[in-house]
């Protein structure tokens, strides 16, 4: 048991006589009001405060709050009174521990309701004075410590409890050994069989994990001398619910759980550039985990924790983690606020106050008038854990998501049809564009349509790998359908063109060489392939060209000569230089009418670009020169075109009609419907911009048509 002369002795490192009398005091009045008084365990009540006294002692806290926790429980459980306290201690100690009794005081019903209404008082009397909250941290370290004596029920509400609000208050806080005691004494009362399986394994692996600690660290000390960097190197297991998590998280047992042993750098040093030397050193002695470094000193965590993070390859090929911080660095982490405390004198600390603690105390404060206790509790957790965001179903039900998600992440999180026929959203009984993105306590109800799809600009708005896997899975599904109907109608095309038939041939044993040819294993996926445009109907015709008709064949290899398809100077007129390969650039897609220029690439001849091309901007203008068009013999150019209409079925054929009314060839279409608008994109073979031109304006006549234009590439 403790005494008070371990506090004592523990309290005149760094407070003063007058301060020690007061606590010695505090213990007198303490142990005369609780006197007769005795614990579930059978030992005297005097125990538990003066259990608290001893962590808060530990923290170096003020002697106002290690009074406060000597008498946490005298105005609940005892007749004394706060004017009595004030009386004897002064103001401040009355102030704090009538503010934890207001703590346990709130009773309710259900329990629910009674934790919901608990958890908001006591943050509330936080944002009245943080001692509160860290007395109250302490008070539950202990009653976490003796819980083997409740009754089974309470063991696991009050574990759970922990698990849910105290230990994540204790990581905002900062203060990492209570966050992961807590996360220990729940964990063993709330999984008793899981906690028992980790405790003997991390047990068992003892005597080995010890010996390989200390290699590990001979090795790292040993390169830090050599450049002279004094610092201390520390091995330790992992806190049981720290292992557990992993192996829950990422599914794999305790064997797999490489990094058991987190090894921590701690540097003599004060300067942040010591910690970045120390990491090339570990670099260059093992090989790094690529993508698994980071540096928590120049982007701090919301709790101010600063530390760099890496994992390099150990001596055993095994994964080592290590962190690397100075010792002040080090105090923050392990005491967080309390660290920054100790610093602070007496009640200036409150005027002082952390820019953490009082975001935190905002957040809650605005949320004072809030009735459902359900919703109290989804409230808590944002402030708890600032990179999510909580909200409501129409039935008041919490989700959660990470910040930045927006309806459709919500959405698909409730069912994939729901996500791919939803077409708007309402918030708060508002609608909202399916951009949105979700606000803490939002009411998010979905507003869906049968037969609507997804669009590819939503993989712009989603954060949730759900959405996002869902959203490609369809859009993969639409894309091979279209290319599907699409190639097909190219090859009829083609065929009927050589007085072929297309249903005939497809079925022969000729189309499997082509196949083959292409390493494709069905017919559909050599007909989708067409639709993509990566095998042109041509070269599926030909195969049947040779086979059947040879002198066919011929003709067209002629025809194909004739044609001045590729290259040299392709319709181009070049001042001063002949017989150079050019070719159009495939950004911008010149066709006569456009102004254009040439660049001369490297051994590939010149690249002919229009003047506005915004890539010929950042091209070196040394080696650019003038180039006209040569239009003696009239070559289609290929031009890329996007059309806005309204989504309405069938606008692509539509759209394609008026077209192919010019006679012109569409290479490639393909429409994406978003928020009931079809943008449609065509790759059609023009000559000039004379006829783009005219095509533009008969396409501008249609109703349907909201906008068109060309565009650098489809
Ligand atoms: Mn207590």
């Amino acid at each position: 048991m403790l005494r008070i002369n371990d506090i004592l002795d523990k309290a005149q490192a760094y407070l003063a006589a007058e301060e020690l009398e007061m606590i010695q005091k505090a213990y007198i009045y303490s142990a005369t009001v609780h006197q007769g008084q005795v614990r579930l365990s059978g030992e005297p009540y005097l125990t538990h405060p003066m259990e608290v006294a001893g962590v808060l002692v530990d923290m170096k806290m003020d002697s106002a709050t290690i009074i406060s926790g000597l008498l946490h429980d005298t105005i609940e459980d005892t007749l004394t009174t706060k004017e009595q306290i004030e009386q004897e201690f002064g103001k401040d100690v009355a102030f704090l521990v009538s503010g934890l009794t207001k703590l346990s005081r709130i009773s309710f019903g259900s329990q629910e309701e009674r934790q919901a209404e608990n958890f908001r008082k006591m943050i509330l009397a936080m944002s009245a004075d943080i001692r509160i909250l860290l007395v109250r941290l302490a008070d539950r370290i202990h009653n976490m410590r003796t819980l083997q004596y409740q009754t089974l029920d309470r063991r696991i509400y009050i574990a759970r409890e922990t698990m849910d609000v105290y230990a994540p208050l204790a990581n905002r806080l900062g203060i990492n050994w209570m966050k992961m005691e807590l996360e220990d004494l729940a964990f063993q009362h709330v999984s008793p069989d899981a906690f028992k399986e980790i405790a003997t394994r991390v047990d068992k692996s003892q005597e080995s994990r010890n010996r390989y600690t200390e290699e590990v660290k001979t090795i790292i000390l040993k390169e830090l001398e050599k450049l002279f960097i004094q610092g201390e190197v520390e091995g330790r297991a992992k806190h049981l619910y720290g292992i557990y998590k992993k192996m829950h998280e990422q599914h794999i047992n305790f064997d797999e759980v490489y990094d058991v042993i987190a090894f921590r750098i701690i540097l003599d040093s004060d300067i942040d550039k010591t910690c970045y030397e120390a990491l090339s050193i570990v670099h260059a002695l093992c090989k790094p985990v690529p993508g698994r470094f980071k540096d928590y000193i120049a982007m701090p965590k919301a709790n101010n924790y600063q530390s760099l993070h890496t994992a390099v390859i150990g001596p055993y090929g095994e994964r080592v983690e290590i962190q690397i911080r100075t010792r002040a660095m080090h105090e923050w982490a392990e005491k967080g606020i309390a660290a920054h405390w100790r610093y602070k004198e007496g009640r200036a600390f409150q005027d002082n106050e952390d820019n953490q603690i009082k975001k935190l105390r905002e957040a809650l404060e605005i949320q004072q008038d809030i009735k459902n206790p359900k919703e109290f509790m989804s409230n808590l957790k944002m402030a708890l854990f600032p990179d999510e965001v909580y909200v409501f179903t129409p039935h008041g039900d919490v989700k959660s998501f990470p910040k930045g998600a927006t309806p459709i992440d919500f959405a698909y999180s409730i069912h994939t049809d729901v996500g791919n026929k939803c077409t708007g959203a309402k918030v708060n009984r508002n609608i909202v564009p399916l951009r949105y993105q979700l606000q803490n306590g939002d009411r998010v109800e979905i507003i869906t349509q049968a037969g609507h799809h997804p669009s590819k600009d939503w993989l712009k708005y989603v954060v949730t790998s759900r959405a996002i896997s869902k959203i490609r899975n369809w859009i993969n599904l639409e894309e091979k359908n279209s290319s599907l109907t699409l190639g097909k109608d190219l090859l009829e095309k083609e065929f009927k063109r050589n007085n072929l038939k297309f249903a005939t041939y497809i079925k022969s044993y000729e189309i499997k060489k082509v196949m083959t040819e292409h390493s494709l294993l069905t017919l559909d996926d050599l007909i989708s392939q067409v639709g993509y445009g990566r095998i042109s109907p041509r070269q599926v015709v030909n195969h049947f060209l040779v086979a059947d008709a040879p002198k066919d064949a011929e003709k067209l290899q002629e025809k194909e000569k004739k044609k001045p398809s590729a290259s040299p100077s392709l319709g181009i007129s070049l001042t001063g230089i002949d017989d150079v390969m050019v070719k159009f650039a495939k950004c911008c897609n010149p066709i006569p009418g456009d102004e254009i220029s040439g660049y001369i690439s490297r051994g590939r001849g010149i690249t002919v670009h229009t003047q506005t091309c915004p890539h010929l901007k950042r091209l070196d203008a040394e080696r650019i020169v003038d180039v006209n068009w040569d239009v003696r013999q009239k070559h289609a150019y290929p031009v890329h075109v996007k059309v806005v209409c309204n989504d309405r079925k069938g606008v692509i054929t539509e759209v394609s009609s008026v077209i192919t009314s010019f006679d012109i060839n569409i290479s490639f279409a393909q429409v994406e419907t978003t928020d009931m608008i079809a943008n449609c994109l065509f790759v059609i073979d023009v000559y000039d911009t004379q006829q783009l031109n005219s095509i533009f304006s008969a396409i501008r006549q249609l109703k349907i048509v909201r906008s068109i234009e060309r565009i650098r590439k489809a």
